[in-house]
């Protein structure tokens, strides 16, 4: 979200990724560096930054892990998943300068002298790199172990800043907590040693171009703004369908399941955006200070409106793209009788001027037909119709977040012919088409925003806890009755029947996938 992203300069000589200025020369300490998202996402959003010129030459990578590592042995783990062949960044040059400055460090998260022997090491780094006392923390380890690594970072006297002219700032990775009482008690025990400005709560969704696009759509245009409200949107809908199961993570999943791993974090997100009013300046404050509004102005669920407003399903084997697939409880590391949510939905109601009356309807769920995220604005009809025709939909504007990513409006048309026959037919904006394939990852642009002390992509202490207060009275009220008859939708399907009776009930339905 820095700067460089708006500057004409920066975008016309080597293209929109590369940087105008690299950023501070810094050590980069990333825990459970052995892991699979420090392994596939991290290292090469790093190479990422490193290769558009936005690292500085300088900066060091310290990976933390227990597992016995060499530093050419993490240097060759992390080098197998940098970009390949014709891909862009696959610069055998390059690779290997990145590389050079990555450096791998065994420890315990619970050993006290292993901390005081990394603050040695960052010392030393600091001498050799020149990194002016600049350090980024990075907790990529399973959640229980983060308030070890923060209780070890404060023992050991890393966490406070080294003058005025350096930084230390921490990189905390979703889930953050499970439950309302869990998210206080580990805001609790992080604001213990770090200061809110320091903490960086990364969900990666937020750094997807298209979900900041949608700041700019509507706070960068003057058309939408003023049909954006309970006077022109019937309702709203937002999906994030995958069509992939649960892969290398059921022991995770077993844990968490739709509700708290995609609706809590990434589809309120996107809800907080959508219903956002303009930030007096495009800065972190004022843009956290709106979204929080918003989860705030949400109408908490009860017992009764749980029941009557949400739905949870688990698919069934089935089949996707002609082959067949699994059920979840089929699945590797799954229970037999589990009942772990693979997907959810609720109707929401933001409970404030703009949208009161306005419903928001929400589903996020795996094994669903397609991957497809979208936030469908769906607009009221003409008061009066005067033509004939199909044009039974009403108007709709459709951000598409992924895979493909854009936006379209569509409206009626007249048919041609003699007759004012009216259909519907769509306008598209397609970011590839325009602008050519994105290719920053996510979490390259989360990273750099936060090397460069920007946090308007980040979530705040308080909007964690409002997330987790709205989800928590749902999780509650599942957990205690039994679960219903499991499975309840094919994999392959556009979920359970259930979901559709939600939409139906208001005399609305989702859109296909
Ligand atoms: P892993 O399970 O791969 O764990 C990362 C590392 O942490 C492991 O290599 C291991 O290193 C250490 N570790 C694992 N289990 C324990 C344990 N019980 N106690 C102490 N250390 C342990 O996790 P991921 O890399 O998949 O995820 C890391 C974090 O990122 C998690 O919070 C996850 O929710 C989040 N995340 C992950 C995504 C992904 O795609 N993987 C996506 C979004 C978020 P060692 O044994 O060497 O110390």
């Amino acid at each position: 979200m820095n700067a460089q992203a708006a500057s004409p300069a920066a975008v016309s000589q080597t293209g929109p990724y590369f940087c105008e200025m690299p950023s501070d020369p810094c050590a980069i300490i990333m825990f459970g560096a052995s892991g699979d998202l420090a392994r596939r996402k991290l290292m090469p959003a790093l190479y990422d930054l490193a290769f558009h010129s936005c690292l500085a030459p300088s900066f060091r990578l310290l990976g933390f892990a227990r597992t016995k590592m060499s530093d050419d042995d993490f240097r060759k783990s992390a080098g197998e998943f940098l970009p390949k062949g014709q891909e862009e960044g696959a610069d055998d040059a390059k690779k290997s300068e990145f590389l050079k400055n990555l450096q791998y460090f065994t420890g315990d998260y619970d050993d006290a002298a292993a901390f005081q022997n990394l603050a040695k090491r960052l010392e030393e780094l600091d001498k050799e790199g020149g990194l002016g006392g600049n350090r980024l923390f990075y907790l990529a380890t399973p959640p229980e172990v983060y308030t070890h690594v923060i209780q070890q970072l404060k023992q050991a006297n890393l966490t406070k800043s080294k003058g005025d002219k350096s930084w230390t700032r921490i990189i905390i990775e979703k889930p953050f907590g499970r439950d309302l009482a869990s998210a206080k008690a580990l805001n609790a025990k992080v604001l213990e040693a770090f200061d809110e400005s320091q903490i960086y709560r990364i969900d990666h969704y937020l750094g997807k171009e298209t979900v900041q696009n949608m700041l700019v759509f509507r706070f960068g245009n003057g058309i939408f703004e003023p049909l954006w409200n309970r006077n022109y949107i019937d309702s709203v809908q937002i999906t994030a369908a995958e069509s992939l199961g649960v892969e290398r993570r059921a022991a995770f999943y077993e844990t968490a399941g739709a509700m708290r791993d995609m609706i809590q974090s990434h589809v309120l997100q996107l809800t907080s955006l959508v219903a956002m009013e303009a930030p007096a300046r495009f800065d972190a404050t004022s843009v956290r200070n709106e979204k929080i509004k918003v989860l705030q102005s949400m109408r908490p669920f009860t017992a009764e409106s749980v029941w009557k407003d949400v739905v949870r399903g688990q698919y069934g084997p089935g089949q996707i793209n002609g082959k067949a697939v699994p059920g979840y409880r089929q699945e590797p590391g799954v229970k037999p009788d589990s009942s772990t949510d693979t997907f959810a939905a609720l109707k929401l109601h933001v409970d404030n001027w703009r949208w009161s009356g306005v419903p928001f309807y929400l589903r996020s769920g795996k094994r669903l037909a397609q991957p497809h995220t979208e936030v469908a604005i769906l607009f009221k009809r003409a008061p009066h119709m005067v033509f004939r025709g199909e044009n039974t939909e009403t108007n709709s504007l459709v951000l598409n977040i992924q895979p493909e990513e854009g936006i379209s409006l569509s409206f009626g048309a007249k048919t041609p012919g003699s007759q004012m026959l009216i259909r519907p037919v769509e306008m598209d904006f397609q970011y590839k088409n325009t602008f050519g394939a994105s290719t920053r990852p996510a979490y390259a642009t989360l990273i750099n925003d936060c090397i460069r002390g920007d946090a308007t992509l980040f979530d705040r202490a308080d909007s964690v806890e409002a997330a987790w207060a709205l989800v928590d009275p749902i999780l509650n009220t599942w957990a205690g009755a039994a679960a219903p008859p499991f499975p309840n939708y094919p994999a392959g399907s556009d979920g359970p029947r259930a979901a559709d009776d939600l939409t139906g009930a208001d005399g609305r339905h989702w859109r296909p996938l």
